[in-house]
């Protein structure tokens, strides 16, 4: 099985967010179980010097983008086993930022279309082109309407960003037919065009990252106006978990110990009674802040500690800060990205909230539950598929959940969460249960092979 994988980014040439993780832990994962699987994405300014100055030029050709002719090299590295193509034009990726620039619809366009054109200068011949999220949108409808002939998949992680541009750009930048591409079928979204509006139409399959998900983006509510389009392609639409890595995650033999180095460094008291209650999060409505802030002080009229380690929009950033204040021995509001400190968090609390307002997939609970940290989470996308509630009638379960959006709801929980706290042996239980979960790399490559299988042979 030969696949090429598509990304705007990956680890450890470049990362913006859960994306990059995947791109890097998943084909990693595929080569191991023996798919041979290889990595293209552009050669951004960004990439660190170490990995640029050991690629190799494999070569180069002028390619058509609407009326230009444009330039497009292959570079080649190979790490951990795994190949890495990188798609060259200065003009386009030498720049300070790899999304958000003014010419981000020419950028990806030729990216798509490039990805396309470079096998021609790679000795490879894809069974399978996996593309992922809206920057490589482009190349499942480029495969179609020039027939290059491949199959195609493509997964989404983040509907929230399309790729959405103007229709004026259809024929003079994309250098596709108006008629052909901007219907229902195709591009159109909104009046305008919509990368990942083209990586759903015209791919043979698509995915995300969890069942619930999948389900989710059929509704209006969480379907960021394409419901109708995956209520219509139910057919060719699954969820596929993702996992998270397990040699990177490794629970030291004392939670206690590690409980206890976490209150000194974050200069709580050291008491192994009191429960800590965490957040690893980006600082994004998603994440379900303003529920938790609505109760927060009510919640810190408990026996308990509260950590956050986050960064993101300045207005949670102002309000954690203001509770801290007032509450500065029971609270620590850590406004940084820092993975290792994370890590320390994960391991070294009781609890992990994560009331998300909606989650594709979630890797936070993943990790808090590899570490025993019993997660409490809303009901929703992977989230949902992930943590099962505890039930003390059965003492079965490996977290805490509700559903609904409401904070009434939310501190109900964590109240209920406390009161089992107190039962030390009954908590211990679940940790070990949310420890066992297997939520590796390894369970979800082995769905893609499937996957893959299945997309050669019936399509
Ligand atoms: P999302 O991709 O929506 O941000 P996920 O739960 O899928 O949420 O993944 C978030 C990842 O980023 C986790 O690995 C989490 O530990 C990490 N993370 C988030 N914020 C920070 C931070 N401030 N410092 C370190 N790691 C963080």
């Amino acid at each position: 099985m030969k696949v090429l994988f598509v990304s705007g980014e990956a680890k450890p040439f470049i990362k913006t967010g859960g994306l990059g993780d995947v791109a890097f832990y998943l084909p990693k994962t595929l080569k191991k179980l023996g798919v041979d699987i290889r990595v293209i994405l552009p050669k951004y300014e960004k990439i660190p010097d170490k990995y640029k100055s050991k690629m190799i030029h494999l070569g180069e050709k002028y390619i058509d983008l609407s009326w230009r002719k444009v330039y497009l090299g292959i570079d080649f590295l190979k790490i951990d086993g795994v190949e890495y193509y990188f798609i060259d034009n200065e003009y386009y990726f030498k720049r300070k930022e790899i999304y958000g620039e003014f010419d981000d619809c020419e950028r990806f366009a030729f990216f798509s279309k490039g990805v396309l054109e470079a096998l021609s200068l790679i000795d490879f011949k894809p069974d399978i082109i996996h593309c992922n999220d809206w920057h490589s949108g482009l190349v499942p409808m480029y495969n179609k309407i020039f027939n290059y002939n491949f199959k195609t998949i493509y997964t989404i992680h983040n509907l929230r960003f399309q790729g959405v541009f103007g229709q004026e750009n259809i024929e003079d930048i994309l250098g596709v037919s108006k008629g052909e591409v901007f219907h229902k079928r195709g591009l159109e979204y909104k009046g305008g065009l919509s990368f990942m509006k083209g990586g759903i139409n015209y791919s043979d399959f698509i995915t995300t990252v969890s069942n619930s998900y999948v389900e989710e983006i059929k509704t209006k509510e969480y379907g960021e106006g394409l419901d109708g389009v995956f209520r219509e392609y139910s057919w060719k639409l699954k969820g596929i978990l993702n996992g998270i890595d397990k040699k990177y995650y490794i629970p030291n033999r004392s939670k206690n110990a590690k409980k206890l180095e976490l209150q000194k460094r974050l200069g709580l008291e050291e008491s192994l009674k009191i429960p800590i209650i965490s957040m690893i999060t980006r600082l994004d409505r998603q994440k379900g802040l303003d529920i938790l802030l609505e109760k927060i002080e009510e919640i810190l009229k408990e026996n308990i500690q509260f950590v956050l380690l986050g960064t993101g929009e300045k207005i949670y950033e102002n309000s954690l800060k203001e509770i801290e204040n007032k509450y500065k021995n029971k609270i620590s509001i850590n406004i940084t990205f820092d993975e290792n400190f994370a890590k320390e968090i994960y391991e070294g609390s009781d609890l992990f909230l994560m009331p998300s307002y909606f989650e594709p997939c979630g890797l936070s609970q993943l990790i808090a539950m590899n570490y025993g940290t019993l997660p409490l989470v809303r009901e929703i996308g992977g989230l949902k598929d992930t943590v099962e509630p505890y039930n003390e009638y059965e003492n079965i379960g490996t977290g805490f959940s509700f559903k609904g959006y409401t904070s009434e709801e939310l501190y109900k929980v964590i109240m209920y969460a406390l009161s089992t706290y107190k039962n030390k042996k009954r908590w211990n239980e679940i940790g070990r249960r949310a420890k066992k979960k297997d939520y590796s790399w390894n369970s979800s490559g082995i769905k893609y092979i499937d996957l893959y299988k299945e997309v050669v042979e019936l399509f």
